[in-house]
């Protein structure tokens, strides 16, 4: 380690930092990239609250009605309540943007093979042990990298990428429900479809107004039995079935992932049970998803779930008599193809997020006329 520079050293050093920091500077201007303070605090009014005292509300987006006095951040860790109003720290200011294969949602029986703008915030509203993106969904807006995005511009960036709708994915939507609303509202206008990708705990009322403007969500249904939901994820089962029954009676094309945990939430039993909780309440032409657990955040202890645990869920799925069951992260299976109910041929091939062919016409099959569920024009 030098104990001192030259002069022309110290010079470059210098010129370095300052070149540095102009270009960061630069980046973050031309993404539109502020501070957290700088933009968010305190500037939206937060929907679904209620004001208990002068300084106290109690937020009822959520089952968890988190009860704040000024200064106290939520359980999400993106509302703040000041002077008895409830404040959404996060609107217009998500901290990841991608343009996405629909199939990446997964929402397969909309629109396949089209792309989706995601946009997520930092923050969530569970705390599941699992999470695959903990880094922002269980992190405060202060610490993610943030990029101011009016509706407006989603809108136009959803145009601009060629996307046919926006997906509010990534971290748990609920806890941007002002932003998400908004947005979708304006989409619906400008005939850009809406897709919710969530965990589904949030109230009955806020639920209702969101239905009103969304097309397709993606529900994970995490297990079937309260003890582990409460453990792992920090959510209650019953409200959870509640948000998922609501949903498809609104009208919102639903589809369902259960990450297949393995010990924790793999019990054929318990399978059996979600299945057929599935079929008499949502109908057999609702796709499940069963999706392969990765070892990673809380949950570094667990192996991968075996192939033959998820090909077993798959056949007690299609025993029960759901028509649509998929498999998820196990690219080396073949296990993503929508088949028809009736004649049994392949309607939709797909490798990776990617459709290779489609044999949906005019929302029936090709080879036998079956009307096939889903959203397809
Ligand atoms: S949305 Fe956030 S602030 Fe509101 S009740 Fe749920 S966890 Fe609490
Ligand atoms: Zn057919």
């Amino acid at each position: 380690m030098p104990t001192h520079i030259t002069r022309r050293q110290f010079i470059k050093s210098g010129a370095l930092f300052c070149a540095a920091l102009m270009s960061t500077k630069f980046l973050n201007r031309a993404l539109g990239e502020k501070s957290f303070a700088a933009t968010t605090a305190f500037t939206k009014e937060a929907l679904y609250y209620k004001k208990i005292d002068k300084n106290t509300v109690m937020c009822i987006l959520c089952p968890h009605q988190c009860i704040l006095k000024d200064g106290d951040r939520s359980f999400c860790r993106v509302r703040e309540p000041k002077e008895g109003k409830l404040y959404t720290l996060v609107y217009e200011f998500p901290c990841s943007i991608h343009v996405d294969p629909i199939e990446k949602k997964p929402i397969y029986h909309m629109l396949p093979g089209s792309k989706s703008i995601s946009i997520a915030t930092a923050g969530c509203n569970l705390r599941c042990k699992f999470c695959q993106n903990w880094q922002i969904s269980q992190e405060y807006p202060e610490n993610t990298t943030n990029t101011y995005l009016s509706s407006h511009d989603v809108i136009k960036l959803t145009r601009k990428r060629h996307c046919r709708s926006i997906a509010y994915t990534y971290s748990e939507p609920i806890v941007f429900y002002e932003y998400m609303l908004d947005t979708a509202k304006l989409a619906k206008a400008h005939n850009v479809k809406n897709i919710w990708v969530t965990a589904g705990y949030i109230n009955p009322t806020p639920l209702g107004e969101l239905c009103g403007v969304i097309d397709a969500a993606n529900i994970d249904l995490k297990g079937f039995d309260d003890k582990y939901l409460q453990e792992v994820c920090g959510e209650r089962l019953k409200p959870l079935l509640d948000t998922i029954k609501m949903t498809r009676e609104k009208g919102v094309w639903v589809e369902i992932t259960n990450l297949v945990v393995p010990t924790l939430n793999d019990d054929p039993d318990m399978i059996r049970k979600m299945c057929a909780w599935i079929k008499e309440n949502l109908g057999r032409d609702t796709p499940l998803h069963f999706s392969r657990f990765w070892p990673m955040y809380k949950l570094k202890n667990l192996p991968p779930t075996p192939l033959a645990t998820l090909k077993n869920a798959k056949k007690i799925a299609e025993d029960v008599g759901l028509n649509y069951v998929y498999m998820g992260n196990v690219p080396e299976v073949q296990a993503s193809d929508t088949h028809c109910p009736h004649c049994k041929k392949v309607l939709i091939h797909r490798v990776g997020y990617f459709v290779l062919e489609n044999n949906i016409v005019n929302s029936k099959c090709k080879f036998c006329g079956h009307k096939i569920a889903g959203i397809w024009a």
